[in-house]
């Protein structure tokens, strides 16, 4: 068996060409460049929580890093340095091994060093922590929606819950269809790309990964007003769009989990704006909706059919203590 020291000597021993002093010492040391703020983020990954237990570990490894990145995204922040905790239940090498090989490839994609971590036994579990830098005054941020305008949202809706409700065996899929679902759940694709192109033009954003209504419900509380989607307008795959009279995937769709899409708001002036930055993001966008004034104080998202009536929602998106 290998021992902690040796995990961490061949699995998670880094150059970081971006860092004064990386893995190695009591702490990193990063220096942030000029005339930036720090962004800082932790998403927990917890086995047969978060993952399930028998997925693949460079999957496992893509997704904890790929979590954090959508946090960067959604803040408008280019991701620079990232430490990794991980409680491991034996020193099984070729897990981490294979895990480590997918939290590097991404990480390496990004120009992301991996700075420094924990490594210890338990229940597994991954920790990782993001720092990344966006100039003071181009923060994307959930508390900037302002009534009038428009709500964007990156991408397809629903595909991971879909995903999630194939393995549970709430919805039978085809093969093929399950491994394009499952391909969206393991490996999603953070949008960081049009974050950076939305800096400047979007005025509130928030990454979708509690579920469209929920999450668009933060942008809502944080900036104080309310939100109307309209149900026809919501991006789906071919996926999505052959299951989606089904009541399952309905839920998925609207507050399925695990989307890692960009959900904005910009006023309309800035219609053609975002087109260009989706354009240079190589990211499709879709307006599915308008920010009003909150009634009464309900800050939240409404969600309505082609008559402008409501539709009920049944799962409002993911809650672990919910
Ligand atoms: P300490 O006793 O000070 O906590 P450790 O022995 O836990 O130090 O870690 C030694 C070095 O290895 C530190 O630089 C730490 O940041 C790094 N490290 C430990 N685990 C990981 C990991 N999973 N990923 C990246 N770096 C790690
Ligand atoms: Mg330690």
């Amino acid at each position: 068996m290998p021992s902690e020291f040796d995990l961490i000597k061949r699995h998670f021993t880094h150059a970081t060409p971006r860092t004064l002093l990386g893995v190695g010492d009591d702490a990193a040391l990063i220096k942030p460049s000029r005339g930036q703020v720090l962004a800082v983020a932790v998403d927990m990954l917890v086995g047969g929580r978060h993952f399930f237990m028998d997925a693949d570990p460079a999957s496992v490894g893509h997704k904890a890093l790929a979590v954090n990145l959508s946090d960067m995204a959604a803040m408008g922040a280019v991701p620079r340095w990232a430490t990794l905790g991980i409680a491991l239940p034996k020193a099984d090498e070729r897990w981490v091994a294979a895990m480590s090989r997918g939290f590097m490839k991404l990480a390496r994609q990004h120009g992301v060093d991996l700075i420094g971590g924990d490594t210890t036994k338990g229940p597994l579990n991954l920790c990782v922590q993001i720092i990344g830098e966006v100039p003071a005054r181009q923060t994307l941020r959930r508390d900037g929606a302002k009534p009038g305008d428009d709500i964007w949202v990156s991408g397809t809706l629903g595909d991971a819950a879909l995903a999630v409700a194939a393995k549970n065996k709430r919805i039978k899929l085809k093969p093929a269809e399950l491994k394009q679902a499952m391909q969206r759940l393991d490996r999603p694709a953070p949008r960081v790309a049009l974050g950076l192109a939305l800096r400047g033009v979007a005025r509130s954003a928030i990454d979708v990964s509690d579920g469209l209504i929920a999450d668009l419900g933060h942008i809502c509380e944080r900036s104080a007003v309310a939100a109307v989607v309209a149900i026809e307008r919501l991006p789906m795959s071919v996926l999505m769009r052959r299951y989606c009279a089904r009541p399952i995937a309905q839920a998925a769709l609207l507050g399925g989990g695990d989307d890692y899409e960009l959900c904005f708001t910009a006023a309309p002036a800035k219609r053609a704006a975002v087109e260009r930055a989706a354009s240079r993001a190589r990211t499709p966008v879709t307006r599915i909706g308008r920010v009003i004034r909150a009634p009464e104080g309900a800050c939240s998202a409404v969600i309505v059919d082609g008559d402008g009536l409501p539709v009920e929602v049944r799962q409002k998106g993911f809650d672990h203590f919910g």
